[in-house]
C-alpha cells in the first residue's frame, strides 16, 4: 500500500462525497476515472490495490503497452484523448468506452474496426463549448446531426457527452460551459433517437470537479489530484 496516494485517493472520494451531498446528488451516479497518461505501470497498480477500477488514457502507442503489462480484466479503460481514424483499430481492443468521438469519419472507422471483432463499443460524443480551434470536439451547433448519424452505426452506442472547456484561473467561469453541455444533453435526449442514450455526462478535472459535480457530471477525469504533477 503507498499511503500518499491511499491518502489523495481518500481525498478526493471524500470531496466528491461531499459535493454530492450538498448539491443533493447521489455519489454512486458520478463515476470517478483516474487520469493515468504518463504514469507507470507500477503507480497504476499501487491505485488499483486503492480501490480504484476505472482509468483514463489519453495515447494509443502509450496505453498499448500500459494496458497488456498491467493486465487486470477487473479494471476498465477509457480513452480520453484526441483519436486519429487511423488508431481506431486499437481503441476498439483497448477500449470499454471512448470519450473523444468528434465526426462521422472517426464514427465510422471505430465502428467498422468494432465490427470486425464482434463488438458494440460504447462512445462519448466529445463537444468543443468554448469553440476554441485549439481544442477537437464537435461544435455545439452540429452535435445533434452528429449523434442523428451515429444513432444508425449498429457496432457504436452512445452513451453521453464529453468536453473540455477552456481554461480559466478559477474554476467558477467554466460553469457556464458544463450548463452548455447539459443542454446538448437534454436536446438529443428529447429527440429521441434510437440507439442513443444521454446518461453520461464527462466533466470536470482537478481544477474545476465540484463545479462539474453541481452542474450535473456523471463522469469526471482527475489526474494531478490523485498522482501528482506529471513529469
Ligand atoms: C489530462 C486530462 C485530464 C486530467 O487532468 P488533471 O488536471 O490532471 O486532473 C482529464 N481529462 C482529459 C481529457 C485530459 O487530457
Amino acid at each position: 500500500m503507498n499511503p500518499i496516494l491511499k491518502k489523495s485517493i481518500d481525498l478526493i472520494q471524500n470531496r466528491i462525497r461531499e459535493t454530492a451531498h450538498l448539491c443533493g446528488r447521489d455519489t454512486n451516479e458520478i463515476q470517478l476515472i483516474a487520469v493515468t497518461k504518463k504514469i507507470q505501470p507500477e503507480l497504476i497498480r499501487e491505485a488499483i490495490g486503492c480501490g480504484l477500477i476505472t482509468f483514463g488514457e489519453s495515447y494509443i502507442q502509450e496505453s498499448r503497452e500500459k494496458i497488456a503489462s498491467i493486465s487486470d480484466s477487473s479494471i476498465s479503460w477509457h480513452f480520453i484523448g484526441h483519436l486519429q481514424s487511423n488508431k481506431a483499430k486499437y481503441a476498439v481492443k483497448l477500449f470499454n468506452l471512448i470519450h473523444t468521438v468528434d465526426s462521422i469519419k472517426l464514427a465510422c472507422e471505430l465502428n467498422r474496426q468494432a465490427q470486425k471483432i464482434n463488438k458494440v463499443q460504447d462512445i462519448l460524443l466529445q463537444v468543443n463549448v468554448g469553440m476554441e480551434s485549439s481544442k477537437s470536439g464537435v461544435s455545439p451547433d452540429d452535435v445533434l446531426d452528429l449523434a442523428i448519424a451515429i444513432g444508425s452505426l449498429s457496432n457504436l452506442k452512445v452513451k453521453g457527452l464529453m468536453t473540455i472547456p477552456p481554461v480559466y484561473n478559477s474554476p467558477e467561469m467554466v460553469a457556464p460551459y458544463f450548463q452548455n453541455l447539459r443542454k446538448l444533453q437534454d436536446i438529443i435526449r428529447n429527440e429521441k433517437i434510437p440507439n442513443i442514450d444521454m446518461k453520461e455526462l464527462s466533466m470536470g478535472m482537478t481544477g474545476d470537479f465540484e463545479v462539474a459535480i453541481r452542474e450535473g457530471a456523471t463522469m469526471i477525469r482527475i489526474g494531478t489530484a490523485i498522482f501528482g504533477e506529471r513529469g
